[in-house]
């Protein structure tokens, strides 16, 4: 649920319902320290401090809080100063941005407990000269907001959140914000031969819907098309998929639901660019309706994919989303999918795959990556790939076309979406599945982690 914290700077603390913040604990799970009215709570640091864990003391302050039930906290911003973390504004906007983070819980689905719900209700920065860490901060509680209504759209069972309310979700985001919103149907997307997106979404009985977001933060140049994935369940389809984990796949639509929150937040900071966000949304499902292992499908670009597991189901609808992208001319396109399990294998979950051919743009999102704490790592898409995706039958097989067709699961996805990609200046794809959900020890609530907004958001800025 997303909360209605308040962030604000003042001189002084206000009065002794605050509890004061300090890191000068010992204590690993943080403890509060009670001398007459006034509570203090103590947070225990590493002895050295980068910035990766820079990101994870505002997160600590805010899960120890509400674990001691405190509701209202007062931060001597003298006492972050002196912990040389970075750059003032840097540090004041990611400590905003990670307090509305780790203040976020999924709770539209349980009963409010008597007591009502432990969330944060105002941090107080006590700092002087405030007008620039006021900037800051308002800055990064946007983000913060917008990446965790990102997460509310993820942790949404499926059985609710089906692609035509996922498209709903997207204009109710958007309202006021100057974008604009198209959705189309099944109809518009079998007049456009949009038959990739159409034949994965033919078992389920929600039918498909393709969302189009646009933003003009610049009346002329030419746009970054953000691509995410919006498969709002996936059973795997025919090729159904074991039991365990498949609870997991309510949030295989959280590229998409990045995508929406990106392009609204694009708008709210006011970014000077075009900004177009495509998500193809189906429901992957066995039925006597599905389209099977074995199909060739004719995609919207004339390539033909020939279908040897359906649960490679989000390569195929973004070929036809990455193909209806070129009618901009888009200067960068950005694939957003929780695309494969094998990303996991390879990186854990502490990490993104991405994949790109272009170095310039390779440095700057591992520079932003680390810069957000989205953090990500590049696996190759080497030519030779391209040979072990091509078709027997058709032009391109939509997983490993020889022996053990597990090999380089994520990879092989990257170069498959490429395939579709080749028109364009510039391309990246994210794997997202590794930060899908968060870890145990990233002080999250369990569920959703709104990946990777916060790299996104920094990519469109700095691009
Ligand atoms: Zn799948």
């Amino acid at each position: 649920m997303a909360t209605n914290m308040k962030i604000s700077v003042a001189g002084r603390i206000k009065d002794e319902s605050f509890a004061k913040v300090s890191f000068k604990g010992k204590n690993e799970e943080g403890c509060v320290i009670v001398e007459g009215k006034n509570r203090t709570l103590e947070i225990k640091l590493p002895e050295k401090i980068n910035w990766r864990q820079a990101t994870l003391i505002p997160r600590q302050i805010v899960f120890f809080a509400k674990k001691n039930g405190i509701k209202k906290l007062a931060l001597d911003w003298t006492a972050v100063k002196d912990l040389k973390l970075g750059e003032e504004s840097a540090v004041a906007e990611i400590f905003a941005v990670n307090f509305e983070m780790a203040n976020y819980e999924f709770v539209a689905y349980k009963e409010t407990p008597k007591e009502g719900w432990k969330f944060i209700e105002e941090i107080l920065i006590i700092a002087d000269g405030k007008a620039e860490i006021e900037k800051s901060i308002k800055r990064g509680q946007l983000i913060g907001k917008e990446i965790n209504s990102c997460r509310d759209i993820s942790n949404t069972p499926s059985g609710e959140m089906t692609p035509e309310v996922l498209a709903k979700n997207a204009q109710d985001a958007a309202k006021g914000t100057g974008i604009k919103v198209s959705v189309l149907g099944e109809g518009d997307m079998k007049k456009m031969k949009m038959e990739a997106v159409l034949a994965v979404g033919k078992g389920s009985r929600q039918k498909p819907r393709f969302i189009v977001m646009e933003y003009n933060g610049e009346k002329k140049g030419k746009p970054v098309v953000l691509i995410g994935k919006g498969v709002t369940f996936d059973s795997g389809g025919i090729s159904i998929k074991p039991a365990d984990g498949m609870p997991e796949m309510i949030m295989d639509m959280s590229g998409g639901a990045s995508v929406i929150h990106t392009v609204v937040l694009a708008a709210k900071l006011g970014i000077k660019k075009r900004v177009i966000g495509l998500i193809p949304a189906v429901e992957n499902m066995p039925s006597g309706e599905s389209y099977r292992p074995g199909d060739i499908i004719r995609s919207m670009s004339g390539k033909t994919i020939e279908v040897e597991n359906t649960d490679a189901e989000g390569r195929i609808i973004l070929a036809d989303a990455n193909t209806y992208a070129e009618k901009y001319e888009p200067e960068l396109v950005v694939n957003v999918a929780t695309l494969t399990g094998a990303a996991v294998v390879a990186l854990g979950e502490r990490a993104s795959a991405f994949f790109t051919k272009d170095d310039k743009l390779k440095d700057l999102i591992s520079e932003e990556g680390e810069k957000s704490g989205e953090y990500v790592w590049q696996l190759p898409l080497w030519d030779e790939y391209e040979a072990e995706i091509k078709g027997r039958n058709a032009d391109v097989c939509n997983t490993r076309n020889r022996a053990n067709s597990r090999y380089g699961g994520s990879i092989l996805g990257a170069m498959f979406i490429y395939q579709f990609s080749k028109n364009f200046p510039s391309w990246v794809h994210i794997d997202i599945a590794p930060r899908m959900t968060a870890t145990q020890d990233e002080f999250l609530s369990a569920g959703a982690t709104g990946t990777p907004i916060r790299l996104l958001i920094r990519l469109l800025e700095k691009y």
